[in-house]
């Protein structure tokens, strides 16, 4: 019967999927006025620092209020946005408010930055960072941007010459979701990485299977000799924590410490202490 087709099997004339290309197309028109109509967020999520447990920085996630569809997920809207350019505009007023957002968080938190493939085709980019870290005076060694294996898939000397400019600004470039695309330990001949973010879907069962284990193991052992530091994704609990600090990996993100948050809800705790260079005096001293 048509049910046991499936949705691939459907009829090119199947009325729900005429539905879904429709809702596409206003969804599209709708994302258009979304940057001017306000509707666009971003909430942050906390990148914590194994070894001393301290937050490091925030990752940006986009979030979209729409009027009617209420939150759409950026699953959801980023393709759509890749597929019309619109993400060039959307891709740009996101560096310049991480960025604004960065400016008045304690000095030695980061913030990290989704770059899509898209973006790195425009020529405008370079000078959209120039610009973005001029303006909010944030030292560029503060943004990250996270890029995927899809990026450098595609026409790679570009792609390539492009991060190294970006890199020259002293801006950082952490490899996203890794293991999740093809032969990705080429990717790490072809670009001198600062990050590599180790997938949620190795994280999600490293308690559970040696298989994943051993992979997590392996990659944060690998990023460690190539001088990468190392971000474990989605850790949602303590067994999964305590395996990751086996692994000695850099950092920790997942709902086990926070899920990203409106910039207002952001709660920063304690500053680390500065190292004490002459001798382990204390040299600096907050007044009671
Ligand atoms: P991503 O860059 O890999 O971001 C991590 C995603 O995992 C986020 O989903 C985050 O909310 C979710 N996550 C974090 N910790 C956990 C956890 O412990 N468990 C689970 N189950 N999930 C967790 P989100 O915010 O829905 O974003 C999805 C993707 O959309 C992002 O994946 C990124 O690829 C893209 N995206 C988000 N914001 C932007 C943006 O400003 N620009 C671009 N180009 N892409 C963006
Ligand atoms: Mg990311
Ligand atoms: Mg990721
Ligand atoms: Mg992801």
């Amino acid at each position: 019967d048509a049910k046991s087709r499936g949705r691939r099997g459907a009829s090119v004339f199947d009325p729900a999927m005429q539905d879904e290309v429709q809702d596409r197309r206003s969804m599209e028109l709708d994302l258009r006025a979304a940057l001017t109509r306000g509707e666009l967020e971003l909430h942050y999520q906390p990148l914590l620092d194994v070894e001393s447990g301290d937050i490091a920085g925030y990752e940006a996630l986009l979030r979209w209020n729409h009027p009617e569809r209420g939150s759409v997920s950026p699953a959801v809207f980023i393709p759509v946005a890749e597929e019309t350019g619109q993400i060039i505009a959307i891709g740009a007023w996101v560096i310049r408010e991480a960025l604004r957002e960065c400016a008045t968080w304690p000095e030695h938190l980061s913030v990290s930055v989704n770059l899509s493939p898209a973006q790195m085709r425009d020529e405008g980019l370079l000078n959209t960072i120039v610009g973005a870290l001029a303006s909010s005076r944030v030292s560029s060694d503060r943004l990250e941007l996270e890029i995927t294996e899809n990026l450098l898939m595609q026409d790679n000397e570009d792609n390539i010459s492009l991060l190294h400019k970006i890199r020259g600004l002293g801006v950082k470039i952490a490899l996203d979701d890794f293991g999740t695309g093809y032969s990705s330990l080429n990717y790490l001949r072809s670009f001198p990485f600062d990050k590599i973010k180790i997938d949620r879907c190795f994280v999600s069962d490293i308690a559970d299977r040696d298989d994943s284990d051993a992979i997590v193991d392996a990659v944060v052992s690998l990023a460690g000799k190539l001088n990468m530091r190392t971000t474990a994704e989605g850790v949602e609990n303590d067994e999964q924590l305590a395996k990751l600090r086996l692994t000695g990996c850099t950092q920790v993100q997942g709902f086990l410490f926070s899920k990203a948050r409106p910039a207002a809800e952001l709660d920063h705790g304690d500053a680390p202490r500065p190292a004490a260079h002459d001798g382990g005096k204390v040299t600096h001293i907050d007044p009671a």
